[in-house]
């Protein structure tokens, strides 16, 4: 008997549809590109997912309600949003922990460093590798059939509907689809052909380093968007990290992030500063600063702390360069000292006394200094002092295909009604730009199941021709 749900990919959300599926009654198919020690793609990365609640639920404090999200949102994609989809994305994720709880996923609260997230984000125990290895189990024991090592190189559609995938020269069948596939972080080649070559003759994306899985080649999303499928997004957009220079060019993780922007200053190569680093919380700024750090002159940036600091942020997994004086430590990093020494003195002469609390929007700011540092502006004066080379970290991109409140993958605005996507492909709906931490995971959980779901409908409704 043929399969009636195939599903493409192997993390969150394509797990999340595989066992939506299953549970309706569906017989399932799951394809996963990378073989079993390194499934789980960048969701075996992650920690947390942000969820909407309007009163205190389980580990997760006070409220964080519907219309505050959704602000959060609109804030950080400039208004590049679905607003019904991203409304959607956030009601779901008042009600799915329990879903995932039946399915073996255990919740904690936030460990201390990870600031100002524990009313708004569902810490996962054991991490996102818990998570995932969970979903495999419950997978497994509700019969869906696993294929590791199987990267599914391109469909066949016929009048917009799913008829087979092809891995190797193996023909696939099934009654209906699920693309989770994600994004195309990790094809570095693809990543330099959306990035081009700046002003300075240099091709930014040869500096990036890719925070999570290598598996992600976006080799279904160009075969799709080849196949006339509708797209969404901008190739340049992804959600994008500060991490230290020194991390490997693929599944870093989030050790290799540097946490500590916030509470000090941020040069480039020219000991030049170039941003606000108080602008915002923390979670709600740190997927903008790998796209500032490609921005600037060789892709790289440091961030300059003072002792002050020590103990307010998350260590890092490298060590830090550190140097009793200031313009000991520019020399230490390479750069000039003159510069920085005018760039440091004009900042901390910037520095308006006020009350530091990291915890608040304080109003630690500079005056008469550009840019501006907004909040948690102190002089950076007391050594010993610290620095951390940057560069840009791709976490996953936004380019990837529109859809609507079914999940269902678009040919020309009409909706296909046996393809279905979900997550890292179909993100971009909700994220024209920018990130609020978490959301990656409500995402993808939220269009996973629903994938799921309709795929299941559509097979067992006998969609087959
Ligand atoms: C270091 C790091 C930390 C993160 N932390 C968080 C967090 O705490 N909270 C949060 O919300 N988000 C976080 N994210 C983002 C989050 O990982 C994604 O939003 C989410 O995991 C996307 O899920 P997905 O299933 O779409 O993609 P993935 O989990 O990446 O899964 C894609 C899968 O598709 C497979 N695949 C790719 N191509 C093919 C093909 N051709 N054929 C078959 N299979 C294929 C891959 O092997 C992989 O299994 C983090 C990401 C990284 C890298």
């Amino acid at each position: 008997m043929g399969t009636d749900v195939l599903v493409i990919g192997g993390g969150n959300a394509a797990l999340c549809a595989a066992l939506m599926a299953a549970e309706a009654g569906a017989s399932v198919m799951l394809l996963e590109a990378a073989p079993r020690e390194w499934r789980g793609g960048n969701s075996g990365h992650t920690r947390n997912l942000r969820c909407m609640h309007d009163a205190p639920q389980d580990v997760l404090v006070d409220a964080y309600p519907e219309e505050e999200f959704w602000q959060d949102l609109l804030k950080v994609t400039g208004g590049i949003t679905n607003e019904k989809l991203a409304r959607l994305t956030i009601r779901a994720s008042s009600t799915c922990r329990d879903w995932m709880r039946k399915h073996g996923v255990h919740f904690q609260p936030p460990l201390s460093g990870a600031l100002h997230v524990a009313r708004t984000n569902a810490f996962f125990m054991g991490g996102g590798k818990a998570l995932v290895n969970a979903y495999y189990r419950s997978a497994e024991k509700l019969g869906v059939q696993i294929r590791y090592e199987a990267p599914v190189e391109r469909l066949e559609i016929e009048n917009g509907r799913f008829v087979a995938a092809w891995v190797g020269d193996e023909r696939i069948t099934a009654k209906s689809c699920v693309l989770a596939a994600g994004g195309f972080e990790s094809n570095r080649e693809w990543l330099r052909e959306a990035w081009g070559q700046n002003e300075r003759g240099e091709w930014p994306a040869d500096n990036f380093l890719i925070r999570g899985t290598r598996f992600n080649q976006g080799v279904l999303l160009k075969h799709m968007l080849a196949q006339g499928a509708d797209p969404i997004g901008d190739a340049t957009q992804a959600h994008m990290v500060a991490i230290d220079a020194r991390a490997p060019l693929y599944d870093g993780g989030i050790c290799t992030r540097i946490d500590c922007v916030s509470l000090g200053v941020v040069v480039n190569t020219e000991a030049r500063r170039f941003y606000d680093e108080g602008e915002d919380f923390w979670p709600k700024r740190y997927a903008i600063w790998g796209r500032l750090v490609a921005q600037q002159p060789g892709q790289t940036a440091y961030s300059i702390i003072d002792s002050k600091a020590i103990g307010r942020f998350m260590p890092p997994v490298f060590d830090d360069v550190k140097a009793n004086t200031l313009p000991e430590l520019a020399q230490k990093i390479g750069l000039d000292v003159d510069t920085f020494m005018q760039t440091l003195n004009d900042y901390n002469a910037a520095c308006r006394p006020g009350t530091f609390d990291h915890t608040t929007l304080d109003d630690c700011h500079t005056d008469g200094v550009t840019p501006a540092k907004t909040h948690w502006a102190r002089t950076i004066d007391s050594g010993p002092f610290y620095a951390y080379a940057l560069r840009p970290g791709v976490t996953f991109t936004y380019l990837g295909l529109e859809t609507d409140d079914t999940a269902a993958v678009r040919f020309g605005g009409v909706p296909s009604d046996n393809l279905f996507v979900a997550g890292e492909m179909m993100a971009g709906n909700v994220l024209g730009k920018g990130y609020t931490a978490g959301v990656g995971m409500s995402i993808g959980t939220a269009f996973g199941r629903i994938a799921g779901t309709q795929a299941a409908q559509a097979a067992l409704a006998g969609a087959q021709p």
